[in-house]
């Protein structure tokens, strides 16, 4: 283990690096630093031109890609080859978003419990992808502006992404050729930009714990954190928001005003569209002017300051009501809570303001920029983990991601790299074959996707498995790193209760410079091995999908036609073809196509096959 302050400032790279924090969010994006002169944190930005980059992708004509205010402009001439709102896919099953996939103007695709993926033409792409591009363009903007190459960086995320969510932003920072320090939740960075849980504030108020709540409403989201800050650490006490529910709704309630209070000859959407640009303007007016007014289609349309507050009330009612439940899980009265933190644009409206504040009966922390605020946060985490901040607390963490082989030759992350130790993380695994009494365990160190790339530290069998079907044994494999930096891995089948575990010294024989190569090796291969893992994923999900039709039609021949049994037995060869041809997305294509012909009468059998059960037994 090391101290961040060696690991990551003290490398050979050039001692005094840049270290960005950005802020990639669902509607923009934008990057910070500490000015090396004034020491304070500010947002990059062109000459005259706003900090913000729309987190917003088209793909063009001929392969061409852009990112960000051009980008945007193609939303409404070409929806289906523009992306926008990625990182509500981040770490998605399609499960998990198909009910909201009507408001995306693209394709999204998968298997039901499979992660999602966008499909621009006949590419699909992860939203890690995604992320990566968004990512690459913020990079390559950053690197403009300070005119030095710029490859590390500190990322915020929601405080209520789960690890899965967190790895995928993770992944899409190495994807864009960023060493990604830390990653670090949005209240947390917000916080650190008003001076919580710094030392030079720690200084000012005495080093008691503090309790602040995040308020973040912005263009299509909201969010409320309650946070602990004791000694220099944040913790997460409770998180509630709405994941749609933001400053649109404020321009769509403005625009049902203007449609009550006015009659338009045609199509009520093509007013809908315009007026909501229009909409948007007024409610921006209306943050610090009384009386809003325009002209639309040879008529004069208004509204005042005090009918846009009627009209958004019950939208920013239901934001109170988020911040009750967020105080109730946290187990606090409102009262308890020392500072309120303001983020996002739409908490410029007055109104908000005025609501919360009344809300905590207490006065906002809103001098900082709302958009930037984020941003501004993440470079001062940058700073403190580039150990130029060196009165903050130094933890102890992992210079290289810990974790396990699994199928296919693929490295599954259990402890990512600059986790705090002591750290623990477990997850469950099954078997992939009838009756399989051993499970072999490999653990490896390193950041690369193929455990071959990595450094194996250990191996055991967990042995004595009783005797069950393919995927019924729940093994659940945990890592847990003491304060010395010891690894124990401990594996146990949760049914029969057999259990094994191994002791690992992970850092045993690296040097700094070792840690470092792995680091090099793993950004410059980041291609390469992202393709690798998905070919891999496709493979193993397509070889899969093969031996269970396979096992399905042997068991039931009888019970399926007999244009069923021909057209599955075609769709077969060619799933098989396509692995044979290690083509990702054909292998995809033919997978699904697969599952969509044996889907009907799997369905048909499992409920004939139920309703046979039932009927043998008294209810
Ligand atoms: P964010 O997602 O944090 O970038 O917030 C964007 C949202 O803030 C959009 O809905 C904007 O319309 C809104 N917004 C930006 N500036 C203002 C303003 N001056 N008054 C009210 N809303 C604003």
């Amino acid at each position: 283990m090391a101290k961040i302050a060696i690991n990551i400032a003290t490398g050979s790279l050039q001692q005094q690096e840049i270290i960005v924090g950005i802020d990639l969010g669902t509607t923009n994006s934008l990057v910070a630093i500490i000015h090396p002169e004034s020491k304070k944190p500010v947002a990059l930005k062109e000459h005259n031109s706003s900090s913000l980059v729309p987190s917003v992708i088209h793909f063009g004509k001929n392969a061409n890609i852009t990112v960000g205010n051009e980008a945007k402009q193609y939303l409404v001439s070409d929806p289906a080859n523009t992306i926008f709102s990625v990182k509500r896919l981040m770490g998605k099953t399609y499960n998990d978003v198909k009910n909201n996939s009507a408001s995306l103007a693209y394709k999204i695709i998968d298997d039901e419990y499979k992660l999602v993926k966008v499909q621009v033409g006949n590419i699909f792409y992860s939203p890690v992808e995604l992320s990566s591009l968004i990512l690459k363009e913020l990079k390559k903007q950053a690197e403009h502006i300070l005119k030095t190459p710029v490859s590390k960086a500190v990322i915020t995320v929601p405080a209520y992404f789960n690890d899965a969510q967190r790895q995928a932003t993770r992944d899409a920072g190495k994807l864009a050729g960023l060493d990604v320090l830390r990653i670090i939740n949005e209240p947390t960075a917000a916080s650190l930009a008003y001076g919580f849980g710094t030392s030079s504030n720690s200084s000012k108020g005495g080093e008691q714990a503090k309790t602040i709540a995040v308020y973040d409403l912005g263009g299509g989201t909201f969010d409320i954190s309650i946070l602990n800050i004791n000694g220099g650490i944040f913790e997460v006490l409770s998180t509630n928001g709405d994941t749609y529910l933001g400053g649109d709704d404020f321009d769509a309630a403005v625009v049902d005003y203007w449609l009550t209070e006015n009659t338009f000859a045609g199509e009520i959407s093509t007013h809908r569209q315009i007026l909501r640009l229009k909409a948007e303007e007024a409610k921006k007016y209306l943050s610090s002017n009384e009386l809003f007014k325009t002209v639309y289609e040879e008529k004069e349309i208004s509204i005042s300051r005090e009918n846009f507050e009627a009209v958004i009330k019950p939208i920013v009612e239901r934001t109170i009501a988020s911040c009750k439940n967020a105080l109730k899980d946290a187990g606090l009265k409102k009262n308890e809570v020392d500072e309120i933190v303001m983020v996002g644009g739409s908490t410029r409206v007055p109104l908000v303001k005025e609501m919360v504040s009344a809300f905590f009966e207490k006065r906002l922390n809103d001098t900082v920029d709302p958009d930037e605020v984020v941003a501004l946060g993440a470079a001062i985490q940058a700073d403190i983990l580039a150990g130029n901040t060196t009165d903050m607390l130094l933890l102890d963490i992992t210079p290289l991601s810990l974790g396990l082989e699994t199928m296919g030759g693929l490295m599954d992350v259990l402890l990512p790299r600059n986790s705090k130790i002591p750290a623990r993380a477990s997850r469950q695994y099954t078997t992939y074959k009838d009756g399989q009494s051993g499970m072999k365990i490999a653990v490896y160190q390193g950041e690369r996707d193929m455990v071959k790339d990595n450094r194996r530290l250990a191996e055991f069998n967990l042995t004595g498995i009783p005797g069950m079907p393919a995927g019924m044994p729940k093994v659940e494999i945990s890592f847990l790193i003491n304060a010395d930096g010891i690894l124990v891995v401990n594996a146990k089948e949760l049914r029969s209760g057999v259990e094994q575990s191994i002791e690992v010294k992970p850092q045993y024989g690296l040097t700094d410079e070792d840690v470092e190569k792995m680091l090099l090796d793993s950004m410059e291969h980041a291609k390469e091995d992202m393709d690798l893992r998905a070919l891999t994923e496709a493979k193993t999900e397509g070889e899969q999908l093969l031996q269970t039709t396979e096992k399905f039609l042997q068991k039931n021949f009888d019970n399926l036609t007999r244009t069923e049994i021909s057209e599955t037995s075609l769709a077969m060869q060619a799933l098989q073809l396509s692995l044979d041809m290690n083509d990702k997305n054909l292998i995809q294509t033919k997978t699904e196509e697969l599952n969509d012909i044996s889907r009907p009468y799997a369905e048909r059998i499992m409920d004939y096959a139920v309703s046979k059960a039932m009927a043998g037994k008294k209810i």
